[in-house]
């Protein structure tokens, strides 16, 4: 039976309530009333229930379909500013134990050249990842107890944390790797990550069953449940998603704003982000052969729908995705994206990209200089903050910040102080001429004198080569 509160899997994601959310909301496709009344609830700022949205999802309504994608255009805004955050994966390992079938890193392909970096390796990566400007990275690893223990993954971190190189470090390190126990997560908790990211793929039980036919990945209750194991090792910011395109959008779109829902019933705390891959190609990965893909237009509209119904949590889109549609999705909701990614194992050190060993491929293939220099055109802010964590700003602090809309009185001036260190010891000419350009205009938004002030003097200072500040 349905319970948010439950910590069993089948009853926080219960597929029956699923299933009848659907049906309301396919009953209600064209009910002008009640999507009207939604729209209200949605312009209170507080987020909608998972019905609620589905609805909106599945609104037919021309009319309120503009609207459903203009509010979630606004409420961005009124979150977050024009600030969007830039980050990079690390990927540590493709040595992998599970057979997941839509991943080429799944343990039965033999095709695939395995790797696993040394703590030498990471250096190199980190340096590279460094000198393109990164600041927070996202590693990613396959599960396999030999080859990648949580005691590679935890040295991993200090290396990565260690490493300072000209005016570079690395201030933020986001964890994605498979699911695990309370005393591990306890431990990655202790090692100073960012978020814990991990996607469930697909919520419809039999459907993950038979993508993971194998490996300690096949328990749906246990990787359904991961979250709340971290939450009890002390990690309060957690990242979701689905891979969209391995199950019906619709039903993936419910339990995932459910499984925010208990998140927020049991803990007191949402997740801190969502993310949207979709299926991609990849060696030994036909994506046509999953019959679940959704278009461009259905992508965006999950989208705008997710940031109405969770206006408070970071919105994640990759370089999965082409610059195009990239553009399209910013506007409604997507607060952080990856940029400059290589997504094999060694990837940026190399020259060429490695086709070979990619996890996926990369539609969105320009430097990060290009995509910062895109942002700044399209009248956003690159922003390489990685303050709240660092301020003690993570689970229930950072919540109450961003329901109450403060949030922004931090991301908008750490945008500016950020990217100004982008200009200075990263960006082309080209960059840093529209950068100087933009920097100047959007400090005029900055409202508090004393922001303002101390937001000017540590911009002179980082002139003179001073860095790291933050409020
Ligand atoms: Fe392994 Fe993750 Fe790929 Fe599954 S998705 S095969 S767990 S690397
Ligand atoms: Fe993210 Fe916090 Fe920085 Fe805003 S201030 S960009 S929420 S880390």
């Amino acid at each position: 039976m349905y319970s948010p509160r439950s910590m069993k899997a089948t009853e926080f994601i219960d597929d029956a309530e699923v299933q009848a959310t659907i049906a309301y909301a396919a009953a209600h496709a064209k009910d002008k009333a009640l999507i009207q009344e939604i729209l209200q609830e949605a312009k209170k700022n507080r987020g909608l229930n998972h019905r609620q949205a589905s609805v909106l999802l599945a609104c037919e309504l021309e009319e309120e379909n503009a609207q459903i994608f203009a509010l979630a255009e606004q409420m961005k805004i009124d979150f977050y500013g024009n600030r969007i955050v830039l980050f990079a994966p690390l990927y540590l390992s493709n040595y992998c134990i599970n057979r997941c079938v839509y991943c080429p890193y799944h343990g039965q392909n033999k095709q695939m050249p395995r790797k696993k970096l040394s703590q030498g390796e990471i250096a190199e990566e980190v340096l590279a990842l460094q000198d393109m400007g990164h600041k927070r990275l996202a590693i990613e690893a396959g599960e396999d107890p030999v080859n990648n223990p949580i005691e590679y993954i935890l040295e991993s971190i200090n290396t990565i944390y260690q490493i300072k190189h000209k005016h570079g470090s690395i201030r933020r390190v986001n964890v994605n790797i498979a699911a695990t126990t309370v005393e591990n997560y306890r431990a990655l908790k202790n090692a100073a990550i960012g978020t814990y990211i991990l996607f469930q793929e697909t919520y419809q039980k039999d459907n993950y069953e038979s993508l993971h036919p194998a490996g300690p990945k096949h328990d749906y209750a246990y990787h359904t449940e991961a979250m709340d194991r971290a939450m009890e090792g002390g990690i309060d910011d957690v990242g979701l998603g689905v891979l969209f395109g391995l199950a019906s959008y619709r039903y993936e779109f419910a339990a995932l704003l459910m499984h925010a829902e208990h998140l927020e019933a049991v803990f007191n705390v949402g997740p801190h982000t969502i993310s949207f891959p979709r299926i991609k190609p990849a060696q030994d990965i036909d994506p046509n052969v999953f019959d679940n893909g959704i278009n461009d237009e259905i992508f965006a509209k999950i989208i705008a729908c997710v940031r109405l119904a969770a206006p408070y949590t970071g919105m994640i889109i990759s370089t999965r995705e082409s610059q195009a549609c990239r553009e399209k999705v910013l506007r409604y909701g997507i607060s952080q994206i990856s940029g400059g990614s290589r997504t094999s194992v060694g990837g940026y050190t190399t020259e060429e990209r490695e086709h070979d060993s990619e996890q996926f491929e990369v539609s969105d293939q320009r430097s990060l200089d290009e995509v910062v220099r895109w942002l700044l055109q399209l009248g956003y802010i690159p922003s390489f903050c990685t303050a709240c964590y660092r301020q003690g700003r993570t689970g229930d602090r950072f919540m109450a910040l961003c329901k109450s809309q403060q949030i922004l009185n931090c991301c908008h001036p750490n945008a500016l102080l950020t990217l100004k260190e982008f200009l200075e010891d990263y960006a082309s000419p080209a960059t840093k001429e529209v950068g100087e350009k933009i920097l100047a205009e959007q400090l005029k938004l900055i409202t508090q004198p004393k922001v303002l002030d101390i937001t000017q003097r540590e911009l002179k200072q980082i002139v003179h080569g001073e860095r790291d500040f933050y409020f």
